[in-house]
């Protein structure tokens, strides 16, 4: 009998455990390896996949395959609609090649687990391994063993649980058999390509190692600032598991290796943005209405949103006339990334000067973004909303002209993405509301909101969030 990977959101062979248990048995045993790749378009349509992300996930499919096949391993293609057509379409593969066992790395969203449910359910030996998160969902508890509702503790007790433990990556398994010549794999979806983002588990480690010999020490103190490039920019390969959170883990604790027990630690403020991907994760799979798209916070369903279609365009498009807002638009739209920073000032925006529904801005940016994740993106955008899990409060409004001042004070920031505007003085870049009425150009638009005005309005309508 037969054996088979299948690789999912986990496209790398290092540091994988599926695929090390896999080679083993198929070492142990002389079983067959089969390695599969099951594309679903009409399961990312419904996902909002976009398509930038599915062109990053092809080009990093071919680059596992490269590997797979210098380790002896050939990568298969299957395409299917959705997941729903995945049991008939897996079981009629595994009865072809005689295949016993499939071997997986664990997902957290709703859907894929329902899909693996559904295929234990169908007798499938399917065999889930870690991997995604470096604390399984579950396992980080309070005493009375349910999931923290604050980050604080949960990170905390995160922390205390990881020093228990030795994080060492495993390398890559050992070649089953003689390399192989890797054929080109292409999905049949559309896809957006981008140079800004180089494939490969190569790739990100030499980005990982990058970030964690330089910027990483300063974190600390660049991190808010767009114009710098003082956060790592690893989320597309997180996001696709082309990199392990152990991985990037073992980065941290190789430059700093006090940082998961001091709080002073340079490294300790980067370990903390892996542990909000790891907390956001573990509330995915605690609270299985987030991947339905509910409120975390139930008053949050008496918000009476105003969902303006035009307002929404506008914000789309990067037409607010906030210089801060609009440049940070043009970046998601150009590179299919965001600095955080402006990921929560955009958010605010939609949600609370303009009342628009965060599920419209969630399912916008995971159409844009190549590092869309349902667990990240649902908890950013319920964090600025101010219904998530500890989220934002729902009266603290950021002012974009003072985001702007703070955060970008040279506006080099803006003047990249917004290069019509590079000859506006800088206090007119900040504070439009106030520039000379002759900068006014048919290129570009007068504020669509005026901030105090905006600011009562959300004070009002969101104050259903308010507790007790
Ligand atoms: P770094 O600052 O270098 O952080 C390292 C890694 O930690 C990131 O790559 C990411 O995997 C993780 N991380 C950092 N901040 C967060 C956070 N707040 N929540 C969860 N994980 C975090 N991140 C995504 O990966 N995918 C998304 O779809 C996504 N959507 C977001 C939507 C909104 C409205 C907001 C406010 C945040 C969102 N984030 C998302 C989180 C964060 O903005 C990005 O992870 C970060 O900007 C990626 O840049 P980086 O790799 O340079 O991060």
């Amino acid at each position: 009998m037969n054996l088979l990977i299948w690789f999912r959101q986990d496209l790398r062979v290092s540091d994988h455990q599926a695929l090390w248990a896999a080679c083993e048995e198929a070492r142990d045993t002389g079983a067959r390896l089969y390695a599969l790749y099951i594309a679903t378009p009409k399961q990312w349509q419904a996902h909002d996949v976009g398509p930038m992300q599915l062109d990053f996930i092809e080009r990093n499919l071919n680059c596992l395959a490269a590997s797979l096949a210098a380790l002896g391993i050939e990568l298969e293609l299957m395409t299917v609609a959705d997941f729903a057509a995945v049991p008939a379409a897996l079981g009629q593969y595994l009865a072809q090649r005689n295949i016993s066992k499939v071997f997986a790395s664990e997902e957290v969203e709703l859907n894929e687990r329902r899909r693996d449910a559904g295929l234990l359910a169908s007798g499938i030996d399917l065999r889930l391994f870690g991997g995604h998160c470096l604390l399984p969902p579950g396992t980080v508890t309070t005493d009375a063993g349910a999931m923290y509702r604050v980050f604080t503790p949960f990170a905390r007790r995160w922390c205390a649980l990881a020093s228990r433990q030795a994080i060492r990556p495993l390398p890559a398994p050992q070649p089953l058999g003689p390399a192989k010549v890797p054929s080109h794999l292409r999905l049949d979806v559309e896809k957006r390509a981008s140079d800004y983002w180089p494939s490969g588990e190569v790739a990100a480690r030499e980005r990982l190692l990058a970030f964690s010999g330089g910027p990483l020490g300063a974190y600390g103190q660049q991190r808010d600032f767009p114009a710098m490039a003082g956060t790592s920019s690893l989320s597309p390969y997180l996001a696709l598991g082309v990199l392990s959170p152990r991985q990037c883990m073992a980065a941290v604790l190789d430059a700093y290796p006090a940082a998961l027990v001091e709080e002073g630690s340079p490294g300790r403020n980067w370990l903390m943005e892996l542990v909000w991907r790891e907390f956001y994760r573990h509330l995915l799979q605690a609270y299985p209405g987030l991947s339905r798209g509910e409120n975390f916070n139930a008053l949050g369903d008496g918000i009476r949103w105003r969902n303006d279609a035009t307002e929404f365009a506008a914000w789309c498009e990067g037409r607010t006339g906030y210089p801060i807002v609009d440049a940070a638009m043009r970046q998601l739209n150009t590179i299919g990334w965001m600095h955080n920073r402006l990921r929560m000032l955009a958010a605010s925006f939609l949600t609370k000067h303009l009342l628009i529904d965060w599920r419209w801005g969630e399912a916008y940016f995971r159409r844009q973004l190549v590092d869309g994740d349902l667990a990240a993106n649902n908890g950013g955008w319920q964090w600025s909303a101010g219904t998530g899990c500890d989220a934002q409060p729902y009266f603290r409004v950021f002012n974009p002209q003072l985001q702007s001042e703070r955060f970008d004070p040279e506006a080099r920031f803006i003047r990249h993405w917004l290069p019509e505007l590079a000859g506006w003085p800088l206090k007119a870049l900040h504070r439009p509301a106030k520039r000379a009425p002759d900068l006014f150009a048919e290129t570009y638009p007068a504020p669509i909101i005026e901030h105090s005005y905006a600011r009562e309005r959300a004070l009002s309508v969101l104050a259903v969030l308010k507790r007790g």
